[in-house]
C-alpha cells in the first residue's frame, strides 16, 4: 500500500512561469503521477509523465528536461538503475534528479543516489510546498542556464557577425590603402622623374652658362688682337703728331670698345667667381682724379658740370686703384648718361675716420619705385626711350657692386622716382695700409727718364706686331719683329734686344714656352720678358709670372705702360740716350 502522497493541502502560492520547462515525472503508480501533477500544477510547468525507467529513457531521447522525478522503487529498472542510464548518457549527465521514496531512505541509500548525481530527495508522503520549492529553484537554476547559454549563443553570434562586419571594412579599408598606396608610388615615380628631368635641366643649363662665360671670355680675348693692331696704329699716328679730329674720335671709339670688352671679361669673371682685387697703397683724391679723367670725355661732351666736394686732408687708401676708380667712372659716365645735357652732377665725400662714403648724385631721368636694387642684376636695364638711345650693355653696375663689396663695401642706390635724379652711394671701409709697398710702373720719375732701348715684338698676328713696333719706334726705341715664335731665339742672338714683348695664344709654340727657352739660354737669361696677351686674370698672370716673364700686359695695351717699362730697363750698350 502507497504512501499517502500529501501530508497537507494547501497550494502553493507560485504561479504560472514565464517560460515552462519540461520536467519529467516517472512513477509506475498513476496515483502517484496525478499527485506530483496537483502539487506541481501551480508552477505551470510543462509536466511529462513516464510510468516505468524505459519510458522516461524514451521521453529523455525527445526532448531536454529541467529535472527529474523519479521514483525509487518501480518494478523492473529501480530509481537508483534508471537514475545510473540517464547519467550515463552525455545529453544528461547534469540534469537534475529528485528521487522520491516511500519509505525513509537509509544514508547507504542516499550515498548511492547523490553518487548517482541526484541532487535531493522527498519522501513519501510529499510536503506539497517542500517539493514546489525544490521544483521551483532546479527549474529557476535550468531557466537560468538556459538563458545564460542562449545568451552566450546570441553573444557568440552577434560576436561573429561583429567579426565579419568589422572584417568587411578591413577589406574596404585595406582596399582603399593598397589603392592609395598604388597611386601614392605612381606619383612617386612621376616625382622621381620630374625631379630627374628638372636635375638634368639644371645640369644643362649650368653647362649651357658655363660655355657662354667661356664664349664671352673667348669674345673678348679674339677681339683684343684687332684692338690692340688698331690701338697700336693710332697711338703710333699721335706719335707722329696726327691729332686730326678724326683720329680723336676714333681714340674714343676704341676706349670705349675696350671697356665693353673689359666688361664682358668681368661679368664672365664674376660668374665664374673669379673676380679679384689686387690692392696697392693709394688715396681717395688719386682714385677720384683717375675716374673724373676716364669720364671726362662723356661729362665734356654734353657738357655736365661736375661739382667736386671732398675733405681737404688726404684719405689713405689700401684698394684696388684701377677697380675703384672703373667704379667712380662708371657711376659719373652714368649720372651723365641718364641726366639731360647742361644738367649739374654732384660727387661728394666724406669719412668718419672708419668708412668713407662717396655719393655721386644727379639731377636725371631717376629711378622708378622697385628698380633701386634691380639695377644692379647683371644685363638689366630700364627700358625707357632715353636709356635706350644712350646705349650700353647693363653690366656696369653689376661690376661696380662686385667690386665694391670685394673692397668689404656697399652700393645703394636712390631716387625719389622718375624725373627725379639719382644718388649713389658707395661706403667704403677704411683698411689699415700694409708696410710694404707696391711700386706703381708709372711712377713720376718715369716721365723724367728717357732711354732708348732695343724691343723685339714677337706675334703671330702681324697687324698687331707691326703696330705695336711702329708705336714703339715713335717712342724712340729700335725694334724688330718676329711672327713665327720659333724663329725667337735666333732674332734674339742676331738683334740682341733689351726687351721682348711677347705674345702667348701662338701657333707652334706657345709665349709661355718661349720664355721658358728664353730664360734658360745665355742670351735671354737678362732679357726683361713682357707678356702681351688677350688673357688678363690673375691665373694668366700668375701662369706668366711662372714661366719666367717680368710683365704682363693685356692687350691693347696701354702705351703709357709700354713706355714706363721701356724707361725703367738699362740697356746693355750703347744705347742710353
Ligand atoms: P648700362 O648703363 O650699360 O645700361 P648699368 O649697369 O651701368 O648698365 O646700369 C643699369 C641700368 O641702371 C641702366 O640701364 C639704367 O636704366 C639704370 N641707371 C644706372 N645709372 C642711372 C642713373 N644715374 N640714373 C638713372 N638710371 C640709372
Amino acid at each position: 500500500m502507497a504512501a499517502p502522497l500529501m501530508s497537507g493541502s494547501s497550494l502553493p502560492s507560485i504561479t504560472g512561469a514565464v517560460d515552462p520547462v519540461d520536467i519529467l515525472l516517472v512513477d509506475d503508480q498513476p496515483a502517484r503521477l496525478l499527485a506530483y501533477r496537483a502539487i506541481l500544477a501551480p508552477l505551470a510547468e510543462n509536466l511529462i509523465e513516464a510510468n516505468s525507467g524505459a519510458e522516461a529513457l524514451k521521453h529523455l531521447m525527445e526532448r531536454e528536461c529541467a529535472l527529474i522525478l523519479l521514483d525509487v522503487n518501480m518494478p523492473g529498472m529501480d530509481g537508483f538503475e534508471t537514475a545510473s542510464m540517464i547519467h550515463q548518457h552525455p545529453r544528461f549527465e547534469r540534469t537534475p534528479i529528485i528521487f522520491v521514496t516511500a519509505v525513509n531512505v537509509s544514508d547507504l541509500d542516499r550515498m548511492r543516489g547523490y553518487k548517482l548525481g541526484a541532487v535531493d530527495y522527498v519522501t513519501v508522503p510529499i510536503i506539497p510546498e517542500i517539493l514546489r520549492s525544490k521544483v521551483v529553484v532546479l527549474s529557476e537554476l535550468y531557466r537560468k542556464r538556459r538563458d545564460l547559454q542562449l545568451a552566450n549563443q546570441r553573444l557568440e553570434a552577434a560576436n561573429e557577425a561583429l567579426k565579419v562586419e568589422k572584417g568587411r571594412e578591413l577589406d574596404v579599408l585595406n582596399e582603399s590603402l593598397r589603392i592609395a598606396n598604388n597611386q601614392l608610388a605612381a606619383r612617386n615615380i612621376e616625382l622621381q622623374s620630374q625631379i630627374a628631368d628638372r636635375v638634368s635641366a639644371e645640369l644643362r643649363l649650368l653647362e649651357v652658362n658655363r660655355r657662354k662665360d667661356e664664349f664671352l671670355a673667348t669674345l673678348a680675348h679674339e677681339l683684343r688682337n684687332p684692338l690692340a693692331a688698331l690701338g697700336n696704329a693710332l697711338n703710333a699716328l699721335q706719335l707722329a703728331g696726327r691729332t686730326d679730329p678724326l683720329h680723336e674720335a676714333m681714340q674714343r671709339q676704341l676706349k670705349l670698345l675696350v671697356r665693353l670688352i673689359d666688361d664682358l671679361l668681368d661679368i664672365a669673371r664674376i660668374n665664374r667667381g673669379k673676380l679679384t682685387v689686387h690692392r696697392v697703397p693709394t688715396t681717395l683724391r688719386a682714385i677720384l682724379d683717375s675716374a673724373i679723367e676716364t669720364a671726362m670725355p662723356l661729362l665734356l661732351s654734353d657738357p655736365h658740370p661736375l661739382d667736386v666736394r671732398m675733405p681737404e686732408q688726404e684719405i689713405a687708401l689700401y684698394a684696388d686703384h684701377d677697380r675703384l676708380s672703373q667704379v667712380f667712372s662708371n657711376l659719373i659716365n652714368n649720372a651723365a648718361k641718364y641726366s639731360p645735357a647742361g644738367t649739374l652732377i654732384e660727387l661728394v665725400a666724406e669719412s668718419d675716420g672708419h668708412n668713407v662714403e662717396v655719393a655721386i648724385i644727379d639731377s636725371g631721368i631717376g629711378l622708378a619705385p622697385g628698380h633701386a636694387d634691380a639695377i644692379f642684376e647683371a644685363f638689366a636695364q630700364v627700358d625707357t626711350s632715353l636709356e635706350r638711345s644712350r646705349g650700353g650693355l647693363g653690366i656696369g653696375l653689376t661690376l661696380v657692386r662686385r667690386i665694391v663689396e670685394l673692397h668689404g663695401g656697399r652700393i645703394v642706390a636712390h631716387s625719389d622716382g622718375l624725373g627725379l635724379g639719382s644718388r649713389f652711394s658707395v661706403s667704403l671701409p677704411l683698411e689699415p695700409i700694409p708696410a710694404a709697398a707696391a711700386i706703381s710702373l708709372t711712377s713720376p720719375d718715369d716721365a723724367a727718364t728717357r732711354v732708348q732701348c732695343r724691343a723685339l715684338i714677337v706675334d703671330d698676328n702681324q697687324d698687331s706686331a707691326d703696330t705695336m713696333a711702329m708705336m714703339l719706334k715713335m717712342l724712340g726705341h729700335e725694334t724688330h719683329c718676329v711672327y713665327d715664335p720659333r724663329q725667337t731665339t735666333e732674332a734674339v742672338n742676331a738683334f740682341a734686344p733689351d726687351v721682348v714683348f711677347l705674345d702667348i695664344g701662338m701657333p707652334g709654340l706657345s709665349g709661355y714656352d718661349v720664355a721658358r727657352g728664353l730664360r734658360l739660354s745665355e742670351s735671354g737669361a737678362e732679357l726683361t720678358l713682357v707678356a702681351v696677351t688677350g688673357w688678363g686674370h690673375a691665373e694668366d698672370r700668375r701662369r706668366t709670372a711662372e714661366a719666367g716673364f717680368d710683365h704682363h700686359l693685356v692687350k691693347p695695351a696701354d702705351m703709357a705702360t709700354i713706355s714706363a717699362i721701356c724707361n725703367r730697363l738699362t740697356p746693355r750698350s750703347r744705347y742710353r740716350a
